[in-house]
């Protein structure tokens, strides 16, 4: 049987889950990054300190999809944990996203389930048709609220006006009239019970695997040696941005440690909508559930330069993609997945599901002859 050698660039979930599944097919891998380490942007590591932090801003896990939630349950244990957010406004903290207690709380107020809902149809300024971010907004909850938690956080993180933001980007947050605080309601809530990279680890561990760090595709000379190319890196990048940079709003992180404290925050995240130039703190004690007599803490900047992390979704940017995704259908030795290579913000399970049908279709193709 004659098996193929194919290279991955990118260690992140799409580029390590395509990796294993053709490993276990029977092929030799060969995964790179540019970055020192696996993992992609879950890359979790312990500081200075011992305390496990995410270098790439936190990282919750949370899927309704069972097959990805079996897949990854073969390279990790779990540790239940749902992910609560707050918002200050005027000095005082929310639940978010916005529920029945946010408004009793705000406005000093004792709804009930239908009263919260009578108080969002009094408010609402009802929009038709729904196009932007601020229509998404003012439709479901008015104007009061949409100063007050969205308008200025919209602002800082995208450097846009919601109103010049698609519809899709304040649809994912969801507005609630019961008093449910947590941020995501999915099936599966959890946390990697060793961290992200102990789990990346346990996949890349395959003697059919080759892991090389520090490597940038762009250097490669030796592209020839292999049967199949698998992209995970900007698909603008590979095509050496023959149509123009993508767009992308990039972060800065800020991390702290704080010796002797033992909790700094009530919440895994708060939001500073209004105040500060970041945006959220997220303190990872809580999403780790680890012991320590101090905690750590990080800080997100949103930056115009820097790492790409999240596509810009606008017509024009999506216009530029398919442009470029039309240049990587004819690139028949290469397979494009992932949040950069298919510029969409995925969510983590996301990536792995579309890893898995990306891998399951190149197995098929690359069926060893006998
Ligand atoms: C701040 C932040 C918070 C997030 N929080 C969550 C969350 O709570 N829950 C959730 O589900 N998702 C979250 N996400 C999304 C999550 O990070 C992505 O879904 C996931 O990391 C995408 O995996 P990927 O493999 O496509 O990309 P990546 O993880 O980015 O991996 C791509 C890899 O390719 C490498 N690479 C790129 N170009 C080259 C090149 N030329 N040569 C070699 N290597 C290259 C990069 O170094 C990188 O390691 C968050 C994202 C951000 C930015």
């Amino acid at each position: 049987m004659t098996f193929s050698t194919v290279l991955i660039t990118g260690a992140g979930f799409a580029g390590s889950t395509i990796a294993r599944e053709l490993a276990n097919a029977g092929h030799r891998v060969h995964i790179i990054d540019k970055r020192p380490h696996i993992a992609g942007n879950a890359f979790d590591e312990l500081n200075a300190h011992g305390v496990l932090v995410h270098r790439y801003g936190p990282h919750i896990f949370h899927t309704n999809s069972e097959r990805v939630w079996q897949y990854l349950s073969r390279f990790t244990e779990w540790r239940p944990y749902e992910h609560r957010v707050r918002g200050v406004v005027d000095g005082k903290e929310y639940p978010f996203p916005i529920n029945r207690d946010t408004l009793n709380q705000l406005y000093g107020l004792d709804l009930d389930e239908t009263g919260a809902a009578e108080f969002f149809e009094k408010h609402r300024e009802p929009r038709d048709p729904v196009q932007t971010s601020e229509d998404v907004v003012l439709n479901s909850v008015g104007r009061d609220l949409y100063e007050k938690f969205f308008l200025n956080y919209t602002r800082k993180q995208w450097g846009m006006d919601p109103s010049e933001l698609k519809a899709g980007v304040a649809a994912r947050i969801p507005v609630r009239t019961n008093t449910d605080d947590r941020y995501f309601t999915d099936t599966y809530q959890v946390m990697p019970a060793e961290g992200y990279t102990k789990m990346f680890e346990r996949m890349l561990n395959h003697p059919n695997i080759q892991v090389k760090l520090g490597v940038d595709f762009s250097e490669l000379t030796d592209l020839e040696l292999y049967d199949h190319i698998v992209y995970t890196g900007p698909i603008d990048a590979y095509f050496k941005h023959c149509y123009g940079p993508l767009p992308y709003r990039s972060l800065r992180f800020k991390h702290e440690h704080l010796a002797d404290v033992q909790q700094f925050q009530q919440v895994g995240t708060v939001n500073y909508p209004n105040d500060h130039a970041y945006t959220r703190i997220t303190e990872f004690k809580h999403l780790t559930g680890q012991e320590h007599t101090g905690t750590s803490i990080v800080r997100e900047y949103p930056e115009a330069e820097g790492d790409p992390y999240y596509p810009i979704p606008s017509d024009t940017n999506e216009a530029l993609f398919k442009r470029y995704r039309e240049l990587a259908e004819k690139e028949a030795g290469v397979t494009f997945v992932g949040r950069l290579a298919e510029y969409r913000y995925y969510n983590m399970d996301q990536v792995v599901g579309a890893a898995l049908s990306a891998a399951k279709k190149l197995i098929e193709r690359l069926r060893p002859s006998s």
